[in-house]
């Protein structure tokens, strides 16, 4: 029997099979949990839905999150095709892409609003719509976070501030759902290829860096990121809530950086 088992989840942020979204949708099913997907705009359908029908899945709804309607009607929905929920996944984030340009002393107010709107308050607001379709069940939140909310990332920027926004805002939420028997955690991924991503200035660099001095030497996987969103929302995670699980292949451990093979060569000789 799968790890989820018997557990209905709800997955937001698949834009195509790239998404992080994608490989926890794709580890949730292989563990027997059922889906329900949304997509953000019209202009997604037909891929998300694509993707929904290969995941086994016909329960698809259009889902702004940064419009109250949306949220509510989604809730509406859910509560008649399924009338509870043990899983919420939030995979979702947005700022203009100028934001990523120059440095955090060049954020707009609409591109810093935007940001926290999109990035931030929509977990707060999805959490909430969806508690009572939770109540009585043993459930869990997802949310997807990034190493640049706890350093500097050159063109992170705006995000890098959402996103340590995000993480705080799963520390408070995981206090207050607690008392309804809920965990909420976060995930903070490394670099992953995907159409969030190339908004980032020079994100191609980012991404040849993390690979190269992370202590694997690798590029993590959304397979790798669904296998632990896996276990976070599974019975054997029922003691972790308000969490920032890192799945960077070891990156936020190091402390210097580059230079890697002449430091190797110098210290072990080879
Ligand atoms: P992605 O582009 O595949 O997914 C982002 C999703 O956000 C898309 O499906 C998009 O439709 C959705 N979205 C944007 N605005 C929305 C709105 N108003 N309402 C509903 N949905 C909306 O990219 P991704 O990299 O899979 O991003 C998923 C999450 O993972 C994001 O929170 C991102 O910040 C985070 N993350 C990404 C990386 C990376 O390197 N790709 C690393 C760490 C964390």
């Amino acid at each position: 029997m799968g790890l989820l088992a018997g557990k209905r989840a709800l997955i937001t942020g698949i834009a195509n099979e790239r998404s992080i979204a994608y490989g926890i949708a794709q580890a949730f099913r292989r563990e027997g949990a059922e889906l329900a997907i949304t997509y953000a705009n019209e202009r997604l359908r037909k891929r998300v839905q694509e993707i929904a029908q290969e995941l086994g899945s016909e329960l698809l709804f259009e889902c702004d999150l940064s419009r109250d309607d949306h949220v509510r009607a989604l809730r509406e929905w859910l509560s008649e095709v399924w009338g509870s929920v043990d899983v919420l996944v939030h995979s979702v984030a947005f700022a203009p892409k100028e934001e990523f340009r120059g440095g955090v002393i060049d954020t707009s107010r609409e591109g810093f609003k935007v940001a926290m709107d999109v990035s931030v308050y929509s977990l707060i607001v999805l959490t909430r719509e969806l508690l009572p379709l939770m109540e009585g069940r043993e459930g869990s939140v997802i949310t997807l976070s990034y190493y640049g909310a706890e350093k500097v990332v050159p063109h992170y920027n705006v995000m890098g501030i959402a996103k340590a926004a995000l993480e705080c805002t799963v520390r408070y939420l995981a206090y207050d759902i607690a008392k309804h028997g809920h965990r909420i955690n976060a995930i903070s991924a490394g670099p992953v290829k995907t159409l969030a991503a190339y908004s980032i200035t020079g994100f191609h660099l980012l991404m040849e860096h993390t690979t190269k001095v992370n202590p694997f030497g690798r590029a993590i996987t959304i397979e790798e990121v669904g296998d632990v969103a896996v276990f976070l929302c599974s019975h054997w995670a029922r003691a972790i809530t308000g969490e920032v699980v890192h799945v960077d292949n070891g990156y936020h451990i190091m402390g210097v950086f580059g230079r890697e093979e002449e430091i190797k060569k110098e210290v072990f000789g080879d």
